[in-house]
């Protein structure tokens, strides 16, 4: 059996995905594997990607990252969720948060103790009981477990990040533990004659680089798992038809908010990230809904600063390779499929299949069993964020252009639709288990997109109208109280983790 192991992994691209994967194999593998990784400066990366969801907190514990060390290095900002404006209907705007809104009582969501008041003339939206709206509407943040000592749980967060400078950090870790990079543009793929495994990549400049196991982190092109293996692509544009994207950072503006900024645009939406030395930006649309021009147009005068340069045109297709692991040729990242940046979802996916291999890692035989559950299970979660994010789009009361009609009357599937009748009804949700978003998140965008249930669960009725009103306010001021206890953002990162080059 030992003399079946695996000895030499390959690992094609340095993006985020490629170093992500050195880091992660080189902590956990055994330190006699030879890691390589070839990558093309000359090539590049795709740069952007700079928001990320609390699973990345996971994944700096595992890498054995120093927190502070890592948003100083990075040029990081904490971030407790996304806002979401003009996307249900034009002037209304939602936080989708990290954490809950309000606090479950005897096993049953909050929202529906809200949905009940509300039915006896509340006149409080649901964001008014969230610790992370009242955070995010003050601009303040901290590290804070818990409410007080109540039950209540405290701020969740994640991070915005330079991901260029993000790759690098990642690269010193993955090369102190002994990961060899190689720079360099691969020309070739060899195939081996009678497994059709891959054998070598070879670089133009004749180098050649056997492996046991290729990890395919080469970007769009998915130059093994697609280009020398011939892996279809599955698209998924019909139900998220954003193609398109245009990135550009502007100068840093004052406060500096603790949350990302979605602005939905006539045929497609607007990103605004923050980091401690400049705003990221970006609009992602559909080309066949806008033009260039005018998308760059919309994206440059809905600026808060001067632009650093000129935008960085990236286009796509949202959708999945139809296998991730194929033969020896593992695909991560950009390579495996690409779930359209609204939820700020792909690095996830890069550390969650990272970490799926590292569980199902294979012998030099390659036994099918692995790639199958492996396959089976990076599918299910690429369909379940798919759902998710075609929620944002098809849950709208817009009318106002082509692409948000095309949006809201489009098929979507069946899975989604269940969803969706099941909430409308009396607020509940059945979340599958290896659902990536918890039922709050659900909840809160099904809410914040105008989908409000018709009524609520009997339960809710188990307290008096006095009780629940007492409940309701009770909720209020413990948020107040803590939230009031917070530093202002920019001081948490002033004393914490500022990076010193501004
Ligand atoms: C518009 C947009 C916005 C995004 N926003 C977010 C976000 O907010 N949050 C998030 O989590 N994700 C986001 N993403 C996704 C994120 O950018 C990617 O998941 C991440 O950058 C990983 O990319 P990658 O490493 O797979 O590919 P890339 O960054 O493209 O890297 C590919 C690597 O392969 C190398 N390579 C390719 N061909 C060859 C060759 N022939 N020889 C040698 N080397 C080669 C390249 O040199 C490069 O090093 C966004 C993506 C887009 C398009």
């Amino acid at each position: 059996m030992g003399d079946m192991q695996i000895e030499r992994v390959v690992i094609v691209g340095g993006g985020t995905a490629g170093w992500i994967s050195a880091a992660a194999l080189s902590r956990f593998l055994p330190s006699h594997l030879s890691i390589t990784l070839i990558e093309s400066e000359a090539i590049g990366t795709v740069g952007v990607g700079e928001a990320t969801i609390p699973q990345i907190r996971r994944l700096n514990t595992m890498l054995g990252l120093d927190e502070d060390d890592f948003v100083r290095e990075t040029r990081g900002t904490f971030k407790l969720g996304i806002e979401f404006s003009d996307w249900g209907h034009i002037g209304e705007r939602y936080l989708h948060t990290f954490g809950n809104a309000g606090m479950s009582l005897a096993n049953l969501p909050f929202h529906q103790y809200w949905l009940r008041a509300r039915a006896e003339g509340l006149d409080a939206s649901l964001w008014d009981y969230s610790l992370h709206q009242r955070a995010a509407d003050t601009g303040r943040f901290g590290r804070m477990e818990r409410v007080g000592n109540t039950s209540m749980t405290g701020l969740a967060y994640a991070f915005h990040f330079d991901s260029s400078l993000y790759a690098a950090y990642l690269r010193r870790q993955a090369e102190a533990a002994g990961v060899t990079r190689i720079e360099g543009r691969i020309g070739d793929v060899t195939l081996d004659g009678e497994t059709g495994h891959i054998a070598s990549v070879t670089l133009q400049d004749g180098r050649k680089v056997g492996g046991d196991l290729f990890i395919d982190c080469s970007g769009f092109r998915g130059l093994l798992i697609g280009g020398a293996l011939g892996v279809a692509y599955e698209d998924w544009s019909h139900w998220l038809p954003c193609n398109r994207a245009l990135a550009v950072g502007c100068a840093r503006t004052e406060p500096l908010l603790p949350y990302t900024k979605a602005r939905a645009r006539t045929a497609g939406w607007q990103w605004r990230i923050p980091l401690q030395h400049r705003t990221g930006n970006g609009h992602v649309f559909c080309d066949a809904f806008m033009e260039e021009d005018e998308a760059r147009e919309i994206l440059l005068s809905g600026l808060d600063g001067e632009p650093t340069g000129e935008p960085a045109s990236l286009r796509f297709t949202t959708g999945r390779r139809r296998e991730f692991w194929y033969r020896n040729c593992v695909a991560i990242g950009l390579s495996s499929g690409f779930l359209e940046p609204l939820e700020s979802t792909s690095i996830h996916l890069i550390q969650s299949n990272i970490s799926r291999l590292i569980e199902l890692f294979p012998t030099r035989d390659f036994d099918p069993v692995h790639a199958e559950e492996y396959n089976r299970l990076v599918g299910r979660e690429y369909e379940l964020i798919r759902d998710f994010l075609i929620l944002h789009y098809h849950r709208t009361d817009r009318d106002d252009s082509a692409f948000w009609r095309y949006c809201r009357t489009m098929d979507v599937p069946e899975s989604l639709k269940d969803k969706l009748a099941l909430f409308a009804r009396a607020g509940q949700l059945y979340r599958a288990p290896d659902d990536l978003f918890r039922e709050t998140s659900w909840v809160q965008v099904m809410i914040g997109q105008g989908l409000i249930p018709r009524s609520y669960h009997a339960m809710a009725d188990r307290l008096s109208s006095d009780q629940l009103e007492r409940f309701l306010a009770d909720i209020r001021t413990l948020i107040t109280r803590a939230v009031d206890e917070l530093p202002a953002h920019e001081s948490f990162i002033r004393d914490h983790c500022l990076s010193e080059e501004q």
